[in-house]
This record gives structure tokens, sequence and C-alpha cells, in this order.
């Protein structure tokens, strides 16, 4: 069975066939860190996270690369109204992010190159742009000349030619309107009091897109098989990661584009700038299991449709609790000799739900038509638990599919978690209970204190309009 995948340049599904023979090579830009990522951000990263597990189960090798872009305006601006240096502005968002990943379960990438790291390939990669004669300067930043490359507006539908009807002819900014092609900025002068590098093309720092371009071709090499993002990248981040890349190596970049649907919220895409953006760390404090998150993101749809982030958790909640509970309870049976006949004999039930899933999943990653398969064998199988003992056969190939299905799913463990630490210990409701009371008689001191006791027992406490909420951290 081969597995394909949606070209967003081709607008077809393409069987991945690596380069390098067993080998996948993953590109999937990463989050900006000036805030911590929403939900809508992990709905791109969960995707990219299926995708890389089920790679992982079709090929030999899978090498993952997701860059921190770590220099950017918005985090310039917050740098300097802070006094921080860039490291230190943005260590806590890439420390949330983390805790985020874990959070969801999402394997870790194999390399998370920060863009301050790679400043010299950046500029490397510039000098070559130079040396192909496709860049020009303009008060001491560099520009791409989108003239000089043909396919530029390949991968997105936007013509090139919307330079002229845009007027101006080169933006600063990394991000601009959709169906306005532009020259842009490869890097920034910086003045000698402005956050920038001094280099062989003069002080200053690098765009966003040229980033994404000298980060995977350092880790991936200047041809490798995926790149993935949100379909906000497509344009213009993607369309100028390949116009530098092929205008410079004069090679094929990527072989396929992936690309994920929006997470939206009350029908409007979830966006730091809109401001209807929740994160996990908000979800989970409110009550939201993150298995039950996890499935929803990347199961409620297919990763090309978009999804609705209010109407789905609760349905989400129940397919997690089905799956685990069924899991639960084949572990727990005790199957019985000689049930399904022949030592060795394939159960159907189990063999057809086993081939289905992988269908749908070489089918573009279809998990939601995969898990459709899946939920139709537990119905089946609980039946006949109902009903009596399951053969030994049975029972150890149904426990080896729940291991691949959650192999990609990645909730069982997430489930475990939650059920674990659901239950408070009498000592520590203790604890909680005392708290409450030294907070009903205005008792400040001793109810810090007893924050300060439940911290030491890996409890956080919030206190919300309701009363006390707690989480294990
Ligand atoms: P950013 O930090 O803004 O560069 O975004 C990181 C990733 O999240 C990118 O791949 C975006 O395409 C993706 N993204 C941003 N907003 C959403 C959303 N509402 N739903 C799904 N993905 C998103
Ligand atoms: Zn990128």
């Amino acid at each position: 069975m081969a597995l394909r995948l949606h070209d967003t340049m081709t607008r077809r599904l393409r069987e991945v066939i690596p380069l390098e023979d067993g080998h996948v090579r993953v590109y999937t830009c990463g989050p900006t860190v000036y805030a911590r990522a929403h939900v809508g951000n992990f709905r791109t990263f969960l995707f990219e996270d299926v995708l890389r597990r089920w790679l992982e189960r079709r090929f030999a090798r899978v090498t993952h690369v997701m860059n921190l872009t770590d220099v950017e305006d918005k985090i310039i601006r917050n740098a300097v109204a802070s006094g921080h240096d860039l490291d230190s502005e943005t260590a806590p968002w890439i420390a949330a992010f983390f805790e985020d990943l874990d959070t969801l379960n999402i394997r870790r990438a194999h390399h998370y190159p920060r863009a301050t790291e790679y400043i010299d390939e950046m500029v490397a990669l510039i000098e070559r742009l130079d040396a192909a004669d496709v860049t020009y300067r303009s008060e001491d930043s560099v520009y791409f000349h989108i003239s000089s490359f043909p396919q530029y507006g390949r991968l997105s539908g936007v013509r090139a030619d919307g330079l002229v009807a845009g007027g101006g002819g080169r933006v600063d900014a990394d991000e601009y309107d959709k169906d306005d092609a532009r020259d842009f900025a490869l890097w920034k002068a910086a003045g000698d009091e402005e956050i920038g590098w001094d280099t062989r093309i003069g002080r200053g720092r690098p765009g966003w897109h040229i980033e994404c371009s000298a980060m995977s071709m350092a880790l991936l090499g200047e041809s490798f098989d995926i790149h993935c993002g949100g379909v906000d990248n497509i344009f213009p981040h993607h369309e100028n990661e390949i116009a530098q890349s092929v205008a410079a190596t004069r090679r094929p970049f990527v072989q396929i584009w992936c690309h994920g649907a929006h997470l939206n919220i009350e029908g409007e895409k979830m966006a730091k700038s809109l401001g209807n953006f929740a994160t996990v760390r908000e979800l989970v404090d409110g009550g939201a299991r993150p298995s039950a998150l996890r499935y929803q993101l990347i199961a409620a749809a297919h990763y090309r449709k978009p999804l609705n982030y209010d109407d789905t958790l609760h349905a989400a909640t129940e397919s997690v609790d089905r799956f685990a509970d069924f899991s639960a309870r084949v572990r727990a049976h005790t199957p019985r000799a000689g049930a399904d006949g022949e030592p060795g004999a394939v159960d159907t039930r189990v063999s057809m739900a086993r081939d289905a899933f992988a269908a749908a999943m070489d089918d573009d990653l279809n998990l939601p038509e995969a898990m459709g398969a899946i939920f139709t064998m537990i119905r089946s199988l609980n039946r006949e638990l109902d009903g009596g003992a399951l053969g030994g056969a049975t029972h150890a190939q149904i426990l080896t599919l729940i291991e691949e299905v959650d192999d990609v799913l990645g909730v069982l463990p997430l489930v475990e978690r939650e059920r674990a630490g659901a239950e408070l210990t009498p000592d520590e409701q203790a604890l909680l209970d005392a708290r409450e009371a030294a907070r009903a008689a205005r008792q400040w001191a001793e109810s810090d204190r007893l924050r300060a006791s439940l911290a030491e027992a890996g409890i956080a406490v919030d206190d919300t309009a309701a009363g006390q909420r707690w989480h294990r951290f």
C-alpha cells in the first residue's frame, strides 16, 4: 500500500516516494515565539504530528525539523518595551510551547532550529541570491525581485503581476494581503541602536521567509520530501520560500506541500490578532481533558477541512472514552482457550478494521474515516465481550491493533495520566478544604501558606468565581 498526500502545488494526491530510499525528510513551520501559541496553531502542529507518526509506521526513517521563529517585528517590539534581550524575551514562550507539546502528547521534532542561530546560513543564502542576480537593495535592505522568477505564484495561484496593481512594489512586512504579490524583504536593515547583526551584507536582521529556506536546507538538504504548515502559510510565506530556494540552488526545493485547514471559532479563524483565541493551558485549566482536545483537533474533521472549536469537544470526549474504555476492557479480559478454533486463526473483524484504518490513513491521512472503522469493530466486539470470553488469538490481535492505532492517535497515555491524576489523596483534599475555609474567613496569609503546601504536593490552585480549581503540574 502506498501513502498518498494532497500536494498543494499540483492540487492532486501524490504518493510519498522519499528522495533518499526509506528516509522521509519533513519540514514544518513552527511558532513565532512572541506569545503563547493558541489551539489554532496546535491544530496545525497536531496534523503534522499525525503525519509524522504515520510516516514512521510506513518508512524506516523520518527526520522532522520544526523551526522556532525567535526574531521578528513583534518580538523585537516586546523586547524593546520590556528592556529584555531577544533570548530572555523568547525563553518563556519557548518553554510554554514545549509544555503544550507535552500536554498534547506531540512527538518532538528531531531538530528545533532557532532563527537567531542560523544568521550565517541566511546571509550565505542571500549572497547566493545576489550572485544569481535576483536581488536589489533599497535603503540598505535587500529585496527579492519576484519578476526574476517566472514560476512565482504557482503554489498559491497569486499572480505575480499583482505587483503592478499593488503599486509601491515592495513590502517590508512578512505577511501581506492575499492576491498582492510584491517584492519581499530578505534582509531588513537595522540602525546601530536597533536589534540586529553585523554581517557581510550589512547590519540588519533576516526577513521571516529566508529563515525557513535557510534552516530547512541546512538540516534537510537543498531538496527534501515534505513541507507543511497551515493554509495561511501558502501565501506569501511558502511562495516566497520556493522563489528564494529555487533561485539560489536551481534545484527543486520540496516534493510535496501539505497544508492544514484552520481552526475556527464562531466561524472565524482563530488568530492572535483577532483576539478570539484560547491556549491549551487555558482550556485545560478550564476543565478540558488534553486527550479530548487532542482527539478533537486531529479527528473531529479531516485535516484539510475547517473545524469549529465550539461544537466538537463534547463528541471528542465521548470518542476518547469509548476507545480508552474498550482498550481497558480488552486488557483486563481473560481469553478462553480454543474459543476461536485453530491456533493462530485470524479474526476477520479485526483484520478488516486494521486494513480499513490503514487504507484511510494512506488516503491523505483520513483519520476520521480510519477511526470510523475502529469504532465499528469496537461495537461488534463489545457485544461479544458482553456475551462471554474471546478466543486467545482474537484477543492478542485486538491488543496489537489498539497499540497500532494509538501509535497514531496518541490519546491512551493522556487518558492514563488524566485518570491517575483525577483523584486527590485524602491529605491533599484536606489541604484544599482547609484553604477554602481560610479564604472564607479572609485569612489570606494562611490561604497562601496552604497554596504553597499544595504546590509542594504538585498541585496548582486557581481561584475562580466558582471557587478553587486545581490541577496537577
Ligand atoms: P505562527 O506562530 O503565527 O507563525 O503560526 C504557527 C502555525 O500555526 C502556522 O503553521 C500557521 O499556519 C498555523 N495557524 C495559525 N492560525 C491557525 C488556525 N486558526 N488554525 C490552524 N492553524 C493555524
Ligand atoms: Zn516557515
